[in-house]
C-alpha cells in the first residue's frame, strides 16, 4: 500500500500543531489495549469545483456512539471535531482527501482498570486513492472467505468502530494478501456471510440487491446505508438479509462497500468467477450513482454533504 504523503497540519486536542509534533508516548493506553475509537471519511472534489465532506453528521455521531461504548467520555462536542474537520481539510489545502478523527487514551496510568488517562481528539487528514485499487474499482477484485470469523454480537461491539477490534479483520486480510487475493470475506459465527475486513458486502441476485442486517455481526456502513437509499431510490429492490457463502459464489454480482473502498465490484471468491467474471450492470448503475452522489455536480441527497 503506498505510503502517505506528510502534510503540514494535524488538529490535537483543540488546536492545529504541525505534522511532525503531533506524536504521542510510547505508554499510551491505547497502544497497549486497544480501547479508542475513529473513523474513516472522504472529501471530495465536486465537478463544479467546491468540495464536500460526504455523510459528516453520521460519522461523527458513529465516532461518538464508539466511545460511548468504550465508556470513554469526549472531551468535546460534536460540533467542535466536525469543526476540527473542516478546519484540518481547509488547511491542509486539501480539496480531497481521508479523514481520520481518532479518540483514544493517552498515557499516565497502566493497567485494565485505569480510568485516569487523558482522552485525546486528533482529527489528522491525507490524501489517499482507490483503497482497493484504480484497476479494482474498475474490474472487479478477488476476495477469500477467511479462516478468521467475525464475532458475535454478544463478544465483540460490532455497531463500533473501535480500535482494538480490528486485529481480528488486519488477521483475515494479510492472510487473503499472503494468499494472492484482495480482500478477506469473513464469515459469522454461525457461517454465514458477515462482511470484508474493512467493507460491507453485497450480492445481486436476480436483479435485487442483498445485504446483511444491522442485527448480524457487521459494522453499520455508512456507505452500505447510502447505497440501500441510492437503490431504493433507482427502483431496485433491496433485502436487508443474511445470506451464506454458497449464495456468494452463486450470487450474479458481488461487491463491497465503505468509505476506503467506495463501491468495488469483486469479479472471483474463493477462485469461483462471480456471474461473467467482471462487474455486472447493477454494479455498475450504483457506482455511477455513487460517484455522482459523492462529486457530482447536482447534490442528489444534499443532506449528506457538508461544504467546505
Ligand atoms: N465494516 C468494517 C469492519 C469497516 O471497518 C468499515 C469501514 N469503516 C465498513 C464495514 C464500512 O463502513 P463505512 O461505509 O461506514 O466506511
Amino acid at each position: 500500500m503506498a505510503l502517505i504523503k506528510k502534510l503540514e497540519w494535524i488538529w490535537v486536542d483543540g488546536k492545529l500543531v504541525r505534522w511532525d509534533d503531533a506524536n504521542e508516548h510510547v505508554l499510551a493506553h491505547t497502544l497497549h489495549y486497544g480501547l479508542g475509537a475513529f473513523e474513516g471519511i472522504r472529501g471530495y472534489k465536486r465537478s463544479d469545483g467546491r468540495s464536500a465532506i460526504f455523510r459528516l453528521n453520521d460519522h461523527i455521531q458513529r465516532l461518538f456512539d464508539s466511545c460511548h461504548i468504550c465508556t470513554i467520555d469526549v472531551p468535546f462536542s460534536q460540533e467542535a471535531v466536525k469543526e476540527a474537520c473542516i478546519l484540518v481539510l481547509r488547511q491542509n489545502r486539501l480539496a480531497e482527501g481521508y479523514l481520520r478523527p481518532i479518540i483514544y487514551l493517552g498515557s499516565g496510568a497502566m493497567g485494565l482498570g485505569s480510568l485516569e488517562n487523558p482522552v485525546r481528539t486528533v482529527v489528522a487528514a491525507y490524501e489517499w486513492g482507490a483503497y482497493l485499487g484504480e484497476e479494482g474499482l474498475r474490474r472487479g477484485i478477488r476476495a477469500k472467505v477467511s479462516s478468521f470469523k467475525r464475532g458475535a454480537v454478544d463478544s465483540v461491539m460490532t455497531k463500533g468502530k473501535i480500535c482494538g477490534q480490528y486485529v481480528n479483520s488486519i488477521l483475515a486480510k494479510r492472510e487473503a494478501m499472503k494468499g494472492g487475493y484482495d480482500e478477506a470475506i469473513l464469515l459469522d459465527r454461525v457461517g454465514n456471510v458477515a462482511e470484508a475486513s474493512g467493507e460491507n458486502v453485497f450480492i445481486v441476485r436476480k436483479g435485487a440487491v442483498w445485504t446483511a442486517p444491522t442485527s448480524s455481526s457487521i459494522l453499520a456502513g455508512i456507505t452500505r446505508e447510502s447505497v440501500i437509499r441510492i437503490a431504493h431510490d433507482l427502483g431496485y429492490e433491496v433485502h436487508e438479509r443474511v445470506f451464506t457463502r454458497d449464495e456468494l459464489w452463486c450470487a450474479d454480482e458481488v461487491f463491497l462497500t465503505g468509505t476506503a473502498a467506495e463501491i468495488t465490484p469483486v469479479r472471483e471468491v474463493d477462485d469461483r468467477r462471480i456471474g461473467p467474471g467482471e462487474p455486472g450492470p447493477v454494479t455498475r448503475r450504483l457506482q455511477d450513482a455513487f460517484f455522482d452522489t459523492v462529486k457530482g455536480a447536482k447534490p442528489r441527497y444534499p443532506e449528506w454533504l457538508t461544504f467546505i
